[in-house]
């Protein structure tokens, strides 16, 4: 740990999962970090998390893998079911070819679990509730951000990890709208000992260890395990030419859903009619940024580069955002703008062709017959916590 490192003010606007990986991983490396956060209390939704391996290789670089692992899940395999009848389609394993494909798991987590654990790593007083960020400004050698609650704080580097509605963005880059993808969806969980008694009827004699997908017409539905098996968590993604609410996730009744699947695989229905509440979620997401700094702000995770969830990778990009700036800060600590402008170099083209591969993705999966789906392996196989590529043995 350097002095010089101890000396930097670093402030991380936002308490994502994205901005409490930039915020642990500074910690890590001996830099004080002051996060902001608009909220008055601190956490997440009650949904599930894939974390692919390039996630789960940031995760292992914060010495959290065990304590995520405990709480997290590995699913055996990944199975595709007909939408109506509910045949098995194809199957792929997971547990160990995903270790030995791309150097880590494929697991699947609760979002809450994996908010605290990465919280745990950021020292408690230094994470500021009740700041809502409203500007940011840069100045020769600082940049200043004002709070609704009158606070103004000046920071050398100032981290925007303030989600897809970022005033930053919005600041340094222009007030523009994110763009309705064209998919809604719900997210529920039921407890996984409930969808194991349903599933004797199902032709696929689940265990509760597959991520499990059925692709219809109109939508897709996926079920995989979170919180050690305790859960089934469910994605419900639909097809939408609309999305009329001003919000972006709100209670939804869950018969809305049911009709929405209406015709469905039979088991998959019963699933979701366990469920006494749903959230119902606008997909949005952005156009690439052409750069992910500007002076001494830079812009992370959904703030930067929303994306569409037909990868799972929103979060696990704001995962290696979070390493890739401690990383370039760690190393250029004596010249902090300099580290900014390289981890735009490196993040940017990696970011927007995930982002843009995300919505190509969902295009895909509309077409019939379904063209392959494009290689997820450059995603997996890389390495944020050193910049490179993993190599298979
Ligand atoms: C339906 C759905 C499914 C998804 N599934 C996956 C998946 O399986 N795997 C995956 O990797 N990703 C997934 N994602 C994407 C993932 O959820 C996001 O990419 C991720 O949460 C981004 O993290 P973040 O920290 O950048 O932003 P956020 O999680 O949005 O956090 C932003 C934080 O900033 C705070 N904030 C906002 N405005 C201000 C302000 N003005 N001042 C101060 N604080 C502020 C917020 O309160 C929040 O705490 C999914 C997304 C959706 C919508």
């Amino acid at each position: 740990m350097s002095t010089r490192n101890r000396k930097l003010k670093i402030a991380v606007v936002g308490a994502g999962i994205g901005g409490l990986t930039a915020a642990a991983a500074l910690t890590q490396k001996g830099f004080e970090v002051q996060v902001y956060e608009r909220s008055d209390k601190l956490g997440e939704v009650g949904a599930g998390l894939q974390m692919g391996p390039n996630a789960v290789k940031v995760i292992r670089a914060l010495g959290l893998e065990d304590a995520y692992m405990k709480t997290a899940s590995e699913p055996e395999n990944r199975i595709s079911l007909t939408w109506d009848t509910g045949q098995l389609r194809s199957q792929e394993q997971l547990r160990g070819v995903m270790e030995k494909t791309y150097g880590a798991a494929y697991t699947m987590s609760h979002r809450a679990d994996l908010h605290s654990l990465l919280m745990s790593q950021v020292p408690e007083k230094n994470i500021h509730t009740g700041h809502a960020c409203v500007d940011a400004e840069n100045f020769e050698n600082h940049a200043v951000v004002q709070f609704s609650n009158g606070k103004e704080i000046e920071a050398d580097i100032v981290i925007a990890s303030d989600g897809i509605h970022s005033v930053i963005r919005k600041k340094l880059f222009g007030d523009s709208k994110p763009r309705f993808s064209g998919q809604i969806c719900w997210r529920l969980s039921v407890p996984m000992d409930d969808f194991l008694r349903v599933n004797e009827k199902s032709p696929y004699p689940f265990t509760g260890k597959e991520y499990a997908g059925w692709i219809g017409p109109t939508g897709h539905v996926l079920f995989y395990p979170i919180r050690a098996g305790e859960l089934l968590n469910i994605f419900a993604g639909r097809v939408s030419s609309t999305w009329a609410d001003e919000n972006w996730a709100v209670p939804s009744a869950t018969g809305e859903m049911m009709e929405a699947y209406a015709g469905w695989n039979e088991t998959m229905l019963s699933v979701l009619s366990m469920a006494t509440e749903a959230y119902k979620w606008g997909i949005h997401d952005r156009d690439p940024l052409p750069n992910l700094n500007v002076g001494h702000i830079a812009m992370m995770g959904d703030a930067a580069h929303p994306m569409m969830p037909t990868l799972a990778q929103g979060g696990a990009m704001a995962l290696e955002d979070g390493m890739v700036i401690a990383r370039l800060l760690n190393a250029n600590a004596n010249d902090p703008q300099q580290a900014l402008i390289e981890y735009s170099k490196e993040r940017q083209p990696r970011v927007s062709r995930v982002q843009l591969q995300a919505r190509q993705q969902f295009l895909n999966n509309q077409l019939h017959p379904a063209p392959p789906p494009i290689s997820v392996g450059w995603i997996y196989g890389h390495d944020a916590v050193d910049g490179v590529d993993f190599q298979q043995s």
